[in-house]
């Protein structure tokens, strides 16, 4: 389906709502029925009619739609986060008794609820370097019922062989789920590869303006069916119509920002690449990354995300040199209009800090909708206080 089709038109009709170009935000929380036989139907299968917010409302439908289509699936399902996208696609599919095997440092709090939570439902999970397919295999047990992947990670940016994981778990009858926020459907497609599960946290790219925070899960209309009853509806994470309307908002200009971002991130990391106070700089479209020919393989680009190693001798030295940026904010999350840094050392008190550590000196990047040539200035000066 074309690109263009899916951000501009479908799912929408404007005939159901005084031809308004821009879809309304169905603010609603119940509907009403015109005879038994429709309630009844709609008790029996909350997503096949407009009965309750928590589940199916007209806005959030149109979203389902155009996510469901980017990433070439049969059904989206959309939470009021990431992470409750992480948690349903999960807790749908284990039991006690039952192991995951998850790729080493996935999103934080996905090992949170692998580490913390689910051992007292009696869920085990093992971690494994996901970037050799044969430490997956040697991690399977008869109990084990999902692999769970992030490919790439946000911070070092490891990958995983997409399509031999899915094949190995394929004959194993084992469930295959991906954290794929940091690609987006337009740089990577893991169900092409045979991948089951596809979550993002719209929060990032999808929404792209810094100002919602949102999940997404893409797959089989079964599978999602089952996730929507068994957890969006009872554990009440689905997006509220507000919320869904600044996704749909948001994506019209997913592709555009994209381009963009793409761009200006190469341009970036080349004037990084030659600066003498940046060690290395590690970004998984790097002609220099140990798996770009996999990269390539599997995914159709990057974008502003990266992480760069500082040739610093302080923890000291890395906070200035963090706050004289002045176009790149110090925070969390990415995605949006706006560059930002994260460096490691910002969660470490200075004592802990050892600068033989490569770890200690490393500071995630994230290029935002600025013009390159603004944000080299401004790491140029920067960097100089090193
Ligand atoms: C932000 C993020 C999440 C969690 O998403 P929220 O919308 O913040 O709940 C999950 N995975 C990755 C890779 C992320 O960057």
């Amino acid at each position: 389906m074309d690109i263009s089709h899916i951000l501009n038109e479908l799912g929408e009709d404007r005939s159901l709502y005084f031809n308004a170009v821009a879809p309304p935000i169905v603010q609603t929380s119940n509907f009403v029925f015109d005879s038994f036989e429709e309630i009844r139907k709609a008790f029996e299968d909350e997503d096949s009619a407009f009965l309750y917010s928590r589940g199916k409302n007209p806005t959030i439908e149109i979203l389902r739609k155009k996510l469901a289509a980017l990433d070439g699936a049969e059904d989206a399902l959309v939470f009021n986060s990431g992470a409750s996208a992480i948690f349903a696609a999960v807790l749908a599919n284990v039991g006690a008794g039952d192991h995951i095997v998850s790729v080493d440092k996935p999103y934080s709090w996905a090992w949170r609820m692998f580490d913390n939570m689910l051992p007292r439902f009696h869920v085990k999970t093992t971690y494994v370097d996901g970037t050799r397919i044969e430490n997956f295999e040697k991690a399977l047990t008869p109990e084990t019922r999902i692999i769970y992947l992030e490919s790439p990670n946000s911070n070092t940016f490891e990958l995983q062989d997409l399509e031999a994981v899915a094949k190995l778990a394929r004959e194993r009858g084992i469930l295959t789920i991906i954290d794929n926020s940091y690609s987006t459907p337009l740089h990577q497609k893991p169900h092409a590869f045979g991948i089951d599960l596809s979550l993002q946290s719209a929060t990032k790219y999808l929404g792209g303006h810094s100002d919602t925070v949102a999940g997404v899960l893409t797959g089989k209309k079964a599978m999602l069916n089952k996730i929507f009853n068994e957890q969006l509806l009872n554990n009440g994470s689905g997006i509220s119509p507000f919320n869904a309307w600044l996704i749909l908002r948001g994506i019209r200009t997913l592709q555009l920002r994209l381009e963009h971002i793409s761009a200006t991130t190469v341009k970036v990391i080349e004037f990084l690449k030659n600066h003498s106070k940046i060690e290395r700089v590690i970004f998984p479209f790097d002609d220099d990354f140990p798996q770009i020919s996999l990269a390539k393989k599997q995914m159709t680009g990057a974008c502003g995300l990266f992480t760069i190693v500082l040739k610093a001798v302080s923890h000291e030295q890395i906070e200035r040199f963090t706050y004289s940026l002045k176009h790149f904010l110090v925070a969390v999350s990415w995605g949006g209009h706006e560059s930002l840094i994260l460096p490691q050392a910002a969660g470490m008190a200075p004592g802990q800090f050892d600068p033989s550590v490569e770890k200690h000196r490393m500071a995630r990047v994230y290029v935002g909708l600025e013009n390159a040539e603004y944000l080299i200035r401004d790491l140029d000066q920067a960097l100089s206080v090193l």
